[in-house]
């Protein structure tokens, strides 16, 4: 791929200002034509920025389609030739780095599980050492956020001076009409920790289902997250893989048509929003000060529960906050929120009381 191009991927990852970058290609490269017929019809419906395609696939199930493997390789990178746009892929070792590598691929990505592994992480990062391509690195299956950030830091410190994050989704074992839960708070704590690094949601991932993908991508603008990487296939019925979350090129260009970008405004150049956000201020100053004095008070039981020698938790006791406080729908509130809410307030109390009755012992 020729340098321009991949500078315009490089000056993506390095502006703080720009516009969302858009990845797209088959979950699976399956053979020459099906990679260059989804590669040409996606270039004719939007400008794609990097053209994906997976050629080692890590399968949570044996016996599945794993991947073409290295013949498919040189099939992506005649596709993104063809159209002038450069190629990712994904690398699971340092084998496949070597033979991505020789075969001309633009940038890299590593997968969520891999991503969960430092052994492998290293291993990748180490067989990019001089290199310095850019390299995707997608969350972890699992919400470990310390390991999403490692991850990025291995291949800093190793050199790589280009790296995103892909925000796919996590494995969640409560039922939901998502294949992984987006988890958006995730993103958020990845932002906070590693503010200059650009993330990138991949929706079909979360999705699983086609039916849901460009709503989840309307949600990754809404929330400010900075690129795209949506699965896309000639036929997706037929894919070998992912086959119920990729969806046709056609519907990648209605659906980049439909989506709504937002042009941030400087908060205080809205005034209507300065009010309201001031408004949320107070009555956060507010939540904070009750919160402050309900802690006085569970100081207070501490002692008497010292005193007394009683215990610190009581299950009754629990049951009872946790249960008269999940009926939210009388205060218009959702009933997860206002438990999820009581059981830290009480795990809190609990520490708390733990550590004074400790410091009298
Ligand atoms: C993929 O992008 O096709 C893939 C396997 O993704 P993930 O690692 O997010 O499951
Ligand atoms: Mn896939």
């Amino acid at each position: 791929m020729t340098k321009a191009s991949i500078q315009s991927i490089t000056n993506w990852m390095e502006q703080p200002t720009h516009s969302p970058l858009l990845i797209s290609g088959p979950c699976s490269v399956e053979t020459p034509e099906q990679v260059l017929d989804t590669a040409r019809q996606l270039k004719a419906q939007t400008p794609i920025s990097l053209l994906r395609g997976g050629v080692w696939k890590p399968r949570t199930k044996p016996g599945s389609f794993e991947g073409v493997g290295a013949e498919a390789m040189q099939w992506l990178i005649d596709a993104g030739r063809a159209i002038n746009t450069p190629v990712t892929t994904e690398v699971a070792n340092a084998q496949h780095v070597e033979i991505a590598l020789k075969a001309g691929v633009d940038v890299l990505w590593i997968g969520a599980r891999t991503t969960v592994n430092p052994f492998y992480v290293q291993e990748i990062a180490e067989a990019l050492r001089g290199v310095n391509i850019p390299v995707l690195v997608k969350n972890p299956i699992h919400a470990e956020i310390g390991l999403w950030a490692g991850a990025i830091e291995r291949f800093q410190n190793l050199g790589i001076s280009h790296v995103a994050a892909v925000h796919r989704g996590f494995f969640s074992s409560s039922k939901s009409m998502y294949r992984n839960a987006p988890d958006w708070q995730h993103s958020f704590d990845l932002r906070a920790l590693l503010p200059e690094i650009k993330i990138i949601c991949d929706p079909s991932h979360i999705a699983g289902d086609r039916g849901l993908v460009s709503e989840v991508s309307q949600v990754a603008m809404d929330l400010g997250m900075d690129g795209l990487m949506i699965e896309s296939h000639v036929s997706p019925d037929d894919a070998w893989s992912d086959a119920r979350q990729q969806i046709s090129p056609e519907a990648v260009g209605q659906l980049m048509k439909e989506l709504k970008f937002h042009n941030d405004v400087p908060i205080v150049a809205n005034e209507e929003l300065a009010q309201l956000r001031s408004e949320l201020d107070q009555l956060d100053a507010q939540i904070v000060d009750v919160l402050r004095k309900r802690m006085h008070i569970v100081e207070d039981i501490a002692n008497i529960k010292d005193r007394e020698g009683m215990s610190i938790f009581h299950m009754k006791r629990w049951m009872k906050l946790v249960g008269e406080h999940s009926n939210g729908s009388e205060a218009g509130l959702s009933d997860a929120f206002l438990k999820e809410l009581f059981s830290t307030i009480h795990k809190y109390s609990v520490e708390l009381q733990t550590s004074l009755i400790k410091k009298t012992k």
